[in-house]
């Protein structure tokens, strides 16, 4: 059989960078999968549906809840936000590694279905940085805005959590170390024993 995929999950708060990262590893890493997650807010200008999420309405949402198909899934800022299990099973099954943006609560459900899972937390550099790139970003009203900001005290608490950390100041910085855990965590020996096999037998 074939070795089975692994996830790698980023969280950090609001603003941290995770979407900016996560275009980027997606455009360097083509042979990684990646799980466009489903929520019920509505696409910021620019954003595309089943590209930087797929948007439904909240009926919707709550029927795919009852009938199991959410890997994992968090209310925040008044808005559903979840995996579909059918991603997940499917690239895991095919041996495919498979990248996911969530939040810290998404990422501790997952973190106990895959204890050997890679976990990357973002921190911006401050606070201060991280308010300016939440309002440079424009993409939301000013008590939008508040309300993510008083949602990075709670997400700090589980950063210890995380198996890795990176700091997203200099944004090349922080995306080549994205992708440099990415690709040491892939050449673990376990995942490749088979190629050891294959040489010894050759
Ligand atoms: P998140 O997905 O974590 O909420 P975003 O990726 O939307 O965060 O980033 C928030 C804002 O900060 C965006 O406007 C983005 O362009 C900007 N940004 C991200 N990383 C950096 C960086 N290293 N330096 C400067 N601006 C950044
Ligand atoms: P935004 O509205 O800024 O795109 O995302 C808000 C929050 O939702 C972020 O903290 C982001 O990590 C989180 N998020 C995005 N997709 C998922 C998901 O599939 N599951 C969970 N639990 N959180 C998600």
């Amino acid at each position: 059989m074939s070795q089975a995929g692994q996830i790698f999950v980023l969280s950090g708060p609001p603003g941290a960078g995770k979407s900016t990262i996560a275009a980027k590893v997606r455009e360097h890493m083509p042979d990684l999968a990646y799980s466009v997650s489903l929520t019920t807010r509505q696409p910021r200008p620019g954003e595309a549906d089943g590209v930087d999420y797929h948007f439904v309405t909240r009926e919707d949402f709550q029927k795919r809840i009852a009938a199991g198909e959410m890997a994992e899934y968090e209310e925040i800022f008044d808005n559903l936000y979840g995996t579909s299990e059918k991603i997940v099973r499917q690239a895991l099954d095919q041996g495919q590694d498979l990248f996911l943006d969530t939040d810290v609560n998404g990422a501790e459900q997952l973190q106990k279905r895959f204890p050997d899972g890679v976990f990357i937390f973002l921190l911006p550099p401050s606070r201060k940085v991280l308010e300016q790139r939440l309002r440079g970003r424009a993409t939301e009203e000013e008590a939008q805005v508040r309300q993510r900001l008083e949602r990075v005290r709670y997400e700090l608490t589980k950063a210890e959590n995380y198996t890795h950390l990176v700091v997203n100041d200099d944004l090349d910085k922080a995306v080549f170390e994205v992708e440099a855990i990415i690709t040491a965590s892939r050449r673990r020996t376990q995942r490749h024993l088979k190629l050891l096999q294959e040489f010894q037998a050759s």
